[in-house]
């Protein structure tokens, strides 16, 4: 399936069925008039469904939490990474990738750098 604006279609082919209005002799359209009239119908009675614009967001800076990052449409924080500390004394990070915003369902398109 794909998503398509129906209202440019019509315009488009209205602009033919004008194109095509000649008539013949016993007042009858042509076949090109016909299948535009039909072309216009099959549009106007196609199903259509709920569909929302694709929002794009992206991950900032947690005001004071450096596990959570905060998304740029809702505001709401995420949890994305955790820190800790192995035997020896050295830092370790692991990070939790979303592709989307578990909130508001925003794509996320970019990533700041981590210190
Ligand atoms: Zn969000």
């Amino acid at each position: 399936m794909r998503l398509i604006d129906a209202d440019p279609l019509i315009l488009k082919i209205k602009d033919y069925i004008e194109e095509y209005n000649d008539t013949d002799e016993n007042g009858y359209h042509n076949l090109k008039w016909c299948a535009m009239k039909e072309s216009e119908m099959v549009i106007n009675n196609a199903p259509t469904i709920e569909a929302e614009p694709i929002r794009h967001g992206r991950w900032e800076k947690h005001p004071y939490e450096r596990e959570w990052d905060v998304c740029s449409c809702c505001k709401q924080g995420t949890k994305r990474r955790e820190f800790g500390v192995n035997d020896k004394g050295k830092e370790w990070v692991t990070e939790y990738s979303y592709t989307y915003c578990p909130w508001c369902g925003a794509r996320m398109e970019e990533h700041y750098e981590i210190d």
